[in-house]
């Protein structure tokens, strides 16, 4: 897979968008239907979609700052329906092989347990797979925190990326502001669900 486009889901899982969800990130349920939509045309295009999840032990880092949340096998880890395909592959955050043909593959999840994706040995592996020309299209939760690693690091590499505006959500509107211009001024672009579900051989 070279040249192309990638959708690119971060931690669209039950605890942070379900309401009674651990860590649940007032009103993100409102993006469901565009990631619902999302996932459906990247199904219905054949886009990869590459998936972050947090998949936390007890004890990890990030539970100094944030209450537990997304533990490893428990339903609050889980995707959401809206987001979730059958044929996915998982990748832990150890080093592991990646699937030999990513052509037979809806998903790919990246498993995690910081908030930067890059932390999965993994993902580097995955972006070498598909390729320096490929155009990256970015949504999920949480805009200023997971999905603003990911924007930085995939700029940082010198990736294309679109950002999904309307198909992220924030804990902090002004945090979340300064992340979009950020990702303009870094050379990203800001796109709606209508945009990225248009178009797919550009
Ligand atoms: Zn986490």
């Amino acid at each position: 897979m070279a040249a192309g486009t990638v959708f690119w889901d971060v931690d669209t899982q039950v605890d942070f968008l379900h309401p009674d969800g651990k860590l649940y990130v007032p009103g993100a349920e409102r993006i469901l239907p565009n990631l619902q939509r999302l996932t459906a045309w990247a199904h219905k295009n054949r886009i990869l979609i590459v998936a972050s999840a947090d998949a936390h032990q007890k004890g990890d880092e990030e539970f100094k700052l944030y209450p537990p949340h997304c533990l490893a096998g428990t339903p609050g880890q889980k995707k959401v329906p809206e987001t979730l395909l059958w044929n996915q592959a998982v990748l832990p955050n150890r080093p592991a092989e990646l699937p030999a043909d990513l052509e037979t593959v809806g998903q790919v999840i990246l498993e995690k347990q910081k908030f930067d994706v890059f932390t999965n040995p993994n993902t580097e592996a995955l972006l070498g797979r598909l390729g320096k020309d490929v155009e990256i299209v970015l949504y999920g939760v949480v805009t200023e925190i997971c999905v603003a690693a990911a924007a930085r690091g995939l700029l940082e590499r010198g990736y294309r990326l679109r950002l999904v505006r309307d198909a992220v959500h924030h804990l902090e509107g002004p945090k979340a502001r300064a992340l979009f211009e950020e990702v303009e001024e870094g050379g990203g672009r800001l796109v709606t669900t209508d945009e990225a579900c248009s178009n797919p051989k550009r």
